[in-house]
Formats: structure tokens, C-alpha cells, sequence
């Protein structure tokens, strides 16, 4: 791979490789941009077929992470880093200090969190050596609810722009994931009065959602061809593929998942099947608006108005992509890309 042409088609302002000899720490610090603030993003520790694949998802997920604050309209930007995980006997402890030492030097430049593989423990230990650390136990709390929330506004406002009209009552609503996001969607949806159909691969939390929300259980598989209003993904990435698209019954895919289309061509084709498409990074951004708490002292209040506020943000993202006759991911991509270029 050519790192510097790589760099410069995807935009990335920076990226260190960082190693301590001591604990035996090799970590990819990505910052895609600080034009619109510092740049956030978690840390990912995970064992990589090759070091490049580590590269390649650092700048991919340092990009995500600048478009999603950038269209939210907070004023963070992008960054994201990873800790090669080569064997499963490292000391923790010392590569998680080895890490924060390198995001301390970065002056708040990064801003890091949990990521894949990451716990509120290990956030713990990086605070030993940096404050530029969030995610810990006990501060900024639990963002999943905000996320929830800003998927259900997504959801409303992909209902207005279906069928003219925000109203869920009665919608059937397939939920893929009934984890943290899922189980707090499904609460929303459930007030609403929307019909709930679910799956996971772990049968207590469907049991959770059936019990206290009436919520149909289907098989993993099933979930794609339920007879559903809205396919809503809030499991895995690349879901919306070759495969699951022949599948799809619902006229609306918008749920909480990072990453639900496995190539941009997918999001053309939903598009093309007529299938309204809430850009993953623009639905699931209410996590990234609650960490204004911590890191700006807004209110409850004032997250959760900004959160209510993903309804006129994915309402503008499909008026562009109407205008400008394009799919609804490009149009969102179009508005964080200008709203990064404005600064
Ligand atoms: P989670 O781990 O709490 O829940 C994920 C659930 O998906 C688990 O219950 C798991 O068993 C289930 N699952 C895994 N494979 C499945 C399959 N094949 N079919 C059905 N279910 C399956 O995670 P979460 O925090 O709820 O996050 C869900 C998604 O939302 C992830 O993609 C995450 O990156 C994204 N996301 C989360 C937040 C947040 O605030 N938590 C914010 C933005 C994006």
C-alpha cells in the first residue's frame, strides 16, 4: 500500500506508529482531521492478519469518526487508534500506559475511548498516563440510550420521507441485535406503539424483548425477510449486501449499526429497489452527541435536544440527495465533507 496516497485520497492529516520496547506495545494512532476540533475515536485492540489490514482500518475508521461528528455538528473530529494484539499473554496493563503515553503527548489533539476489544478498565489505565481519555466508569455514563434514540429519530424522519407521515404506531419494526442499542431502540419503538419482530445469536437477550415488549422472536437468518415496515441493524457491520438485499421485505433500513452497507454499490442498489436508507454515521450519531457532556458540560437538556436534532439532519441529507438526484449515503457524505472543508 502507498501510505502517503492513501492518506491523501482519504483526507488524514496524520498518523503515527507508536512502539514501546518495554511491554512490547506497537499501536497505529490515526487522526483524520482537527479542522472542526479534537479529533475522537476509541481505541480498537485486535489481533490483525497483517499489519496493513491495521492500517487500513485505522484510516477507514478515523475517517468514520470525522463524518459522523462532522454531520452531527459537534465540534470534535476524527480519529481512531489500534494496539496490534500479537499474542494473548501481553500485560495489559503496560501496553494500555505505553498507549496513554503516546496520546499525552498528542496535547488533545486525540481524544481516545473504548473500542472493540477495550473495557472501561483498560480506559482506566490509559487515565493513569493521559487525560485525554474518556468512556471511564462512572463519568459521561452509558451512551447507548442517546444512540437508541437518535436511531428512532432517524427511523421517524426516514418514515416522513417513505411515506409522508413520522408516525410509527402500528409499523412493523425488525430489529437485528438486541444488545445495548437494540434493547433501548426496541423500548422507543415500543412506547411508540411500533410492532416489534427480533433476533440475536443469544437467546436471553431476545427473551428480554419478548418479555417486555412483545416483541416476535425469529430465527438470525429470518430477520432479513421478516414482513417488516423497517429493517432496522443494530448487530454487525456489512449487512446490507449481495445476499440480504434479494431478501429484503422492509421499504426502510435505519438502525444503530457502524458500517451496515459492505460497499457503497449496496447503498446504490437499495436506492435503486426503492428502499429509503438512513446513512449508518448520520442514525447512530447520539453516542457521539453525549459525549459533549464530559467534554463540553452540556446539559442533559442540551444533549438531548441535539440528539431530537437527527430528525432535521437525515431530513437534509435526503432533501440533497432529492435535489441532487444521488443515493442518500452520498448526499450524507457530500454535507460532511463541506461542512469539513468550511472548518
Ligand atoms: P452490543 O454488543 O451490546 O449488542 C450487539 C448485539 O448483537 C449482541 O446482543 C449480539 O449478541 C448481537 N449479535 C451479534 N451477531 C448477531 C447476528 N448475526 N444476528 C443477530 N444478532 C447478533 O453492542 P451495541 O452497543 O448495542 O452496538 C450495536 C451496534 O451499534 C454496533 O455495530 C456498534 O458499533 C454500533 N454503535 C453503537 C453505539 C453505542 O452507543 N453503543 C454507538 C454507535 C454505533
Amino acid at each position: 500500500m502507498n501510505l502517503f496516497q492513501s492518506m491523501s485520497e482519504m483526507g488524514h492529516e496524520q498518523v503515527l506508529f507508536c512502539r514501546d520496547a518495554a511491554s512490547g506495545y506497537c499501536g497505529i494512532i490515526a487522526l483524520h482531521s482537527t479542522r472542526l476540533g479534537p479529533a475522537v475515536g476509541g481505541t480498537r485492540f485486535w489481533n490483525y492478519t497483517t499489519e496493513e489490514d491495521a492500517l487500513i482500518d485505522a484510516l477507514r475508521l478515523s475517517r468514520g469518526m470525522s463524518y459522523k461528528c462532522a454531520i452531527a455538528g459537534v465540534p470534535l473530529g476524527g480519529g481512531k487508534s489500534i494496539i496490534l494484539r500479537d499474542r494473548n499473554d501481553m500485560d495489559r496493563e503496560k501496553l494500555f500506559r505505553a498507549h496513554g503515553r503516546f496520546v499525552e503527548r498528542l496535547g488533545g489533539r486525540y481524544i481516545t475511548a473504548e473500542d472493540v476489544g477495550t473495557t472501561p478498565e483498560d480506559m482506566a489505565t490509559i487515565a493513569l498516563e493521559t487525560s485525554y481519555v474518556g468512556g471511564l466508569e462512572g463519568k459521561g455514563g452509558d451512551p447507548s440510550p442517546w444512540t437508541a434514540l437518535g436511531v428512532y429519530r432517524a427511523m421517524q424522519a426516514s418514515a416522513m420521507h417513505k411515506w409522508g407521515d413520522d408516525d410509527l404506531r402500528g409499523k412493523r419494526v425488525a430489529i437485528q441485535g438486541c444488545g445495548n442499542v437494540g434493547y433501548n431502540l426496541a423500548k422507543e419503538l415500543h412506547s411508540a406503539g411500533a410492532k416489534l419482530i427480533v433476533s440475536d445469536v443469544d437467546q436471553a437477550k431476545v427473551k428480554r424483548l419478548v418479555n417486555e415488549f412483545g416483541a416476535m422472536e425469529v430465527r438470525p437468518d429470518e430477520i432479513y425477510s421478516a414482513e417488516a415496515d423497517v429493517f432496522a441493524p443494530c448487530a454487525l457491520g456489512g449487512v446490507i449486501n449481495d445476499v440480504t438485499l434479494t431478501q429484503l421485505n422492509a421499504g426502510i433500513v435505519c438502525g444503530g449499526a457502524n458500517n451496515q452497507l459492505l460497499e457503497t454499490r449496496h447503498g446504490d442498489e437499495l436506492e435503486e429497489r426503492g428502499i429509503v436508507y438512513a446513512p449508518d454515521y448520520v442514525a447512530n450519531g447520539g453516542g457521539v452527541l453525549s459525549g459533549g457532556a464530559d467534554l463540553f458540560g452540556w446539559s442533559t437538556e442540551k444533549v438531548r435536544n441535539e440528539v431530537l436534532d437527527i430528525y432535521n439532519t437525515l431530513s437534509s441529507v435526503f432533501a440533497l440527495a432529492k435535489a441532487e438526484l444521488i443515493p442518500s449515503y452520498r448526499a450524507a457524505d457530500k454535507l460532511a465533507e463541506l461542512r469539513l472543508l468550511e472548518g
